[in-house]
């Protein structure tokens, strides 16, 4: 979904998304339950997974060190490929709840490709193959896995 915005190989060789310290293990990714049917179809053994209400995460362990991988991540990439939860697949991109109620459209600066656009070039992105609608509809499907905003990811389009 982002290729036009990032490249396959900038992604092989950052893997930076798939990785999370304690201080943003709220950004590992939520999935729904057909997602989640999915992951537990095809990772074997099937992965420790924790949530309800239609929003699931894997359960992650800190104990190994300061970052935690998914269990997803394999040396050749996600083993989900095309299938990754939503979340992934839009990665960097989030929608989040500003304090004002409105849902923002995000980026998150910890990816380092994604920094190197000029914010005209992602402002652009927004209106390729109707991506900010895509966004938006998907948020407005799982409210529940909207984040609330958090400082210093730039706003590329608020709500009206
Ligand atoms: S599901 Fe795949 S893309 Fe998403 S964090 Fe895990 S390894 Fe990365």
């Amino acid at each position: 979904m982002l290729k036009k915005i990032l490249s396959p190989e900038e992604c092989a060789t950052c893997r930076i998304c798939c990785g999370f310290d304690r201080d943003d293990i709220w950004e590992i990714p939520l999935f729904d339950q057909f997602e989640k049917a999915y992951i537990e179809s095809v990772m074997a053994p099937p992965p420790a997974i924790e949530g309800n209400n239609d929003i699931y995460h894997f359960e992650m362990h800190f104990d190994k060190g300061d970052i935690s991988y998914c269990p997803a991540l394999t040396d050749k990439g996600c083993i989900l490929k095309n299938r990754k939860p939503y979340d992934c697949a839009v990665w960097p991109f989030r929608v989040m709840k500003l304090k004002t109620g409105k849902r923002a459209i995000t980026v998150s600066p910890v990816c380092p490709a994604i920094m190197k656009r000029s914010l005209g070039e992602l402002m652009s992105f927004m209106d390729e193959d109707n991506f900010r609608q895509k966004l938006m509809f998907y948020a407005d499907r799982h409210p529940g896995m909207v984040k609330d905003y958090i400082k210093d990811y730039p706003i590329l389009y608020i709500e009206e």
